[in-house]
């Protein structure tokens, strides 16, 4: 892993997927994320031939930037569903990957600090036990077998937590890697380092992609770009809205192990890695670059904005070719460089101010490992949507369009369950799931948005 703020992802290595373009397929998936890799390998699955084109490198961007949580326990009740069997399928290819992907079901942990904190947790119980997910409470002295503090007394203490056993982890920079390679096993035509420039449409119908490297007829269009979607839905007039915060995530050396799985509190967040170090972070510390669509989105937003203002700082200025940035780009001609060309990699500077803050939270719960050494720090812009919950929908104002994006910072995990629905909703037939919460249109038509559990 890396000890520079340039992420978990090695840039400097070979070009792994370049396969030669072809000249038309079913569906063209723009972005090689979990959302456009899950879906390819699912439409592939499903007898469609696909063309997945990435504008750097597979999972470049949010999709190995992840704490790489795989969650069940505190999803939106909408969302549940497809997170269960996400949570399946995830077994299923870790299996036909031979583990790359690292997957473990070894629990995740919501930790209490108060009485208050905990019976907030619980509340959730109820939604797990109407989709029969197995959440339960923790006590203290059970919360205490788990995880070790070292004994000592003066170590922070948990009054009780709320535990999903059979929930997971996996390691996000190996895991949509190794399915990319499943993918092009199964006949998936993958070309990193090649940005999707614009449509091409006939009479209100998808007819082909430019990319900066041809251009690929084809029937569908899948948009998987994450925090780029809304710039490239906009050139061709669709408005979703998009923003995108910023997230900073440090791996810890291998050290003793406290906890197999995942866990939280209010202030820290830690994940055990296969390599026998931890992913740490401060789960309270978001920032907000204030470009042109935080204005254009204000009021969609305000609902959320007021529940996490405190978890979120804003900053005016987005750093030079951000998808929300005061000079990026709205339009561009077919046949020139575009943003995406310009921004290979959405690679934010880590907020290295607060690491300090980060290895004392961790010191004060484990003072018998004291604080700890950080090999990486990094950090990923999580793209959102203002209810917290994904767009995964075809788009109605063209035939053949569909948008999976807005994960809103829990997509790592359920990726490989909408990318099957929307597999399912490229073949024609019925998602699987009840995706009424994930349509286009409940931004614009007047319904009221209901927003999910936090990021
Ligand atoms: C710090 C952090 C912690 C998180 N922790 C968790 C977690 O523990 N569990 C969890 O479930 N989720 C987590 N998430 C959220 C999760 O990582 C995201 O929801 C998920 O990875 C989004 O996947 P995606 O494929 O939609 O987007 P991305 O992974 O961002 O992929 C989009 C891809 O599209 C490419 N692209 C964009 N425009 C174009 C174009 N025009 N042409 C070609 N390619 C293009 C980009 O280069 C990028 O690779 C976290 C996110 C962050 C940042």
């Amino acid at each position: 892993m890396s000890s520079h703020p340039r992420g978990p992802v090695n840039l400097d290595t070979p070009i792994r997927f370049s396969d030669s373009l072809p000249g038309a397929v079913d569906v063209v998936v723009i972005g090689g994320g979990i959302a456009g890799v899950a879906s390819a390998l699912y439409m592939r699955a499903e007898g469609l031939s696909v063309a997945l084109i990435e504008k750097g490198r597979i999972g470049c961007e949010q999709s190995s930037r992840n704490w790489g949580w795989v969650r069940q326990h505190g999803r939106d009740e909408d969302e549940l569903p497809v997170m269960k069997e996400a949570n399946r399928l995830w077994g299923e290819l870790d299996g036909r990957m031979k583990g790359a992907a690292g997957f473990k079901r070894c629990g995740i942990l919501y930790l209490a600090s108060s009485e208050k904190a905990l019976a907030a947790r619980e509340v959730w119980l109820d939604v797990a036990k109407r989709h029969q997910v197995k959440t339960r409470v923790l006590s203290a002295r059970e919360v205490a077998a788990r995880i070790d503090q070292g004994g000592l007394e003066t170590a922070h203490r948990w009054v009780g937590a709320t535990i999903t056993e059979d929930d997971g982890r996996a390691e996000p920079w190996q895991a949509v890697p190794a399915l990319a390679g499943l993918a092009q096993e199964d006949g998936v035509c993958l070309r990193e380092n090649c940005a999707a420039r614009a449509l091409i449409t006939a009479n209100g119908r998808v007819e082909a992609v430019v990319t900066e490297a041809g251009t690929i007829r084809c029937e569908q269009v899948l948009v998987a770009a994450g925090a780029w979607s809304s710039l490239f839905l906009q050139r061709h007039g669709i408005i979703i809205p998009q923003l995108s915060v910023r997230s900073t995530v440090s791996a810890t050396a291998a050290m003793p192990s406290v906890f197999e799985g995942c866990a939280a509190d209010e202030k820290l967040a830690f994940r055990r890695r296969e390599d026998g170090g931890y992913t740490v972070s401060l789960p309270d510390l978001h920032d907000l670059y204030i470009g042109p669509s935080a204005f254009r989105h204000f009021f969609k937003w305000l609902p959320v904005a007021g529940e996490h203002w405190r978890d979120t700082r804003f900053r005016i200025k987005a750093p030079k070719g951000f998808p929300d940035g005061w000079g990026t780009a709205r339009n561009w001609a077919e046949d020139d460089e575009t943003p995406f060309e310009r921004c290979r990699v959405l690679e934010p500077k880590p907020e290295t101010r607060k690491t300090e803050r980060l290895r004392e939270a961790f010191a004060a719960r484990f003072p018998h490992l004291g604080k700890p050494r950080l090999i990486a720090t990094w950090s990923g812009m999580i793209d959102a949507m203002p209810d917290i919950v994904p767009v995964c929908d075809r788009v109605p104002a063209i035939d053949g369009l569909m948008v999976m994006t807005g994960l809103s910072g829990h997509g790592f995990g359920i990726g490989p369950g909408f990318g099957k629905a929307m597999a399912k909703i490229a073949s024609g037939k019925p998602a699987g799931h009840d995706m009424t919460r994930f349509r286009f249109s409940r931004f614009s038509d007047g319904s009221k948005l209901r927003p999910g559990p936090a990021i």
